[in-house]
């Protein structure tokens, strides 16, 4: 059976049985890992995506490979930590072709994605520092970092910003820039070192793959986690580094973790990827994530107007994966195509995400964490929040917190309530609405809420 034939034809299928945005949104960027004897192995992006396809999608996906191969198989979907790169080669070796490895040294394609650029990658604290040396790596290919290593959780964006300096260097310069992914990477190899009994064939392949790696000016290679288990590969990754390194071209590598926590890498890589800079992307805090959605709903793909109590609801409750907010911005977009365009309310918005994120979300943020931060804000108690005293600035916390309760947890007005000493409901409606009002004309109270966010995201 053709794997990479199924695949395509599956996807084919699902692109026709489902919309545009909901391919867009859920499957295009779903990857095989491998097909069994009884089972599909798919890989996705992040847990919400998992578990929205798992309970909305699984039967359409086993009828369409029941159609497509004739045989009922299971469905499993793994998020990237959960396989190992090992169970991905049965697929991997009918993919590779070395016609990839023709085309680049033809064509030179660089791999590189026009749309991730350093003007639409928003710095923030977080991500400040690696920002600047990929700039400055940018701007001196080959000059004075290398290698640049970049490191962070999945989803902050080092992507992003290895294409936003190849972009760079392509658009400033003649040089050859190539973007890899590990796996790539290791494919190429290994299907040349699989093809060694037509000695002939795979002498040609074996110079067009050092061409291809070795004969550029900038080489990046993304997700080098992956490469742990691969010795061999690693031998010849080190081989490729070497030739790059001494003769000053520029090598950028990516990880999801630390040089030292780099499992299964032989010593000398690791001193090697020591020899550079190292630079980190930490996690956003909520004013990063705040203007990241108000750029991402600016832009031409989404073109998207959300309030600002939307925008702080989602930078608070949909964690800290970019990935994950723009799936939720996408997301929010289908439901306001479904809703007739009218202006997206708290409420819906609320109602659409929750069926997105599935349970990753409102796990940080509850009322009781709520009245700690406000009451220690305003150098009161819990027990003064929650209480009957009617002074004014007892009152005013109290309408500030009942708002916060309601943008950043998923609470009833009825379960809110309760937790503030037992109130009529109706109180919390209107203190959440008076606090809404105040905030479009009153600065003061707008910086009280915007702090207030900023120490419930810590
Ligand atoms: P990683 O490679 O770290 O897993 P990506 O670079 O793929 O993450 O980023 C995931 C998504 O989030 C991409 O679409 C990227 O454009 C977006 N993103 C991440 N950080 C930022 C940022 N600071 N500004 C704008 N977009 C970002
Ligand atoms: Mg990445």
């Amino acid at each position: 059976m053709d794997k990479v034939k199924v695949w395509n034809e599956f996807l084919e299928e699902l692109r026709l049985k489902t919309s545009d945005l909901t391919f867009n949104t859920w499957f295009k960027d779903l990857s095989l890992i491998n097909i069994t004897d009884d089972k599909i192995m798919i890989a996705v992006q992040y847990q919400g995506q998992k578990t929205h396809i798992v309970n909305n999608y699984l039967e359409m996906i086993s009828e369409i490979f029941l159609e497509i191969t004739g045989q009922m198989k299971q469905i499993v979907f793994y998020l990237e930590d959960e396989y190992k790169p090992e169970e991905n080669f049965n697929v991997i070796e009918e993919t590779i072709n070395n016609k990839d490895t023709t085309d680049f040294v033809n064509n030179r394609k660089t791999n590189l994605k026009s749309k991730y650029t350093f003007e639409n990658f928003v710095v923030g604290d977080a991500n400040r520092y690696a920002y600047s040396c990929c700039k400055a790596v940018a701007q001196n290919p080959g000059k004075l970092y290398n290698p640049l290593f970049i490191y962070g959780k999945s989803g902050l964006g080092k992507t992003h910003l290895m294409h936003a300096i190849g972009n760079y260097i392509v658009a400033n310069s003649n040089l050859k820039v190539l973007y890899v992914t590990t796996d790539e990477f290791m494919n190429e190899f290994i299907n040349i070192s699989k093809n060694k009994g037509n000695k002939e064939e795979n002498l040609t392949y074996i110079d067009l793959f050092k061409s291809k790696y070795r004969d550029i000016d900038v080489l990046m290679i993304d997700d080098i986690q992956f490469l742990g288990s691969a010795t061999v590969t690693q031998q010849e990754f080190t081989n490729t580094f070497n030739a790059l390194r001494d003769n000053d071209k520029q090598i950028v590598i990516c990880s999801d973790r630390s040089v030292d926590d780099l499992k299964m890498f032989e010593e000398r890589l690791k001193t090697r990827f020591n020899w550079g800079l190292k630079t980190i992307i930490n996690i956003p805090d909520f004013d990063l994530k705040v203007k990241i959605i108000k750029n991402k709903i600016k832009s031409e793909e989404l073109m998207l107007d959300l309030s600002d109590d939307i925008i702080d609801f989602i930078a608070a409750n949909c964690g800290s994966d970019i990935r994950n907010l723009e799936g939720t911005l996408i997301r929010l977009l289908a439901f306001k195509a479904i809703w007739g365009n009218q202006t997206l309310t708290l409420e819906n918005a609320r109602e659409a995400v929750i069926d997105y994120t599935d349970n990753m979300i409102y796990t940080d943020n509850s009322i009781a964490k709520i009245l700690q931060v406000v009451s220690k804000y305003f150098n009161l108690t819990v027990e003064d929040l929650k209480g009957k005293k009617r002074s004014k600035n007892i009152a005013n916390a109290r309408m500030i917190a009942m708002y916060l309760c309601r943008i950043l947890t998923e609470e009833s007005y009825i379960s809110i309530a309760a937790e503030l000493g037992g109130r009529d409901h109706s109180t919390i409606i209107h203190g959440f609405e008076k606090i809404s009002e105040e905030i479009k004309t009153d600065e003061e109270l707008k910086n009280i809420i915007s702090e207030l966010k900023v120490k419930m995201s810590e």
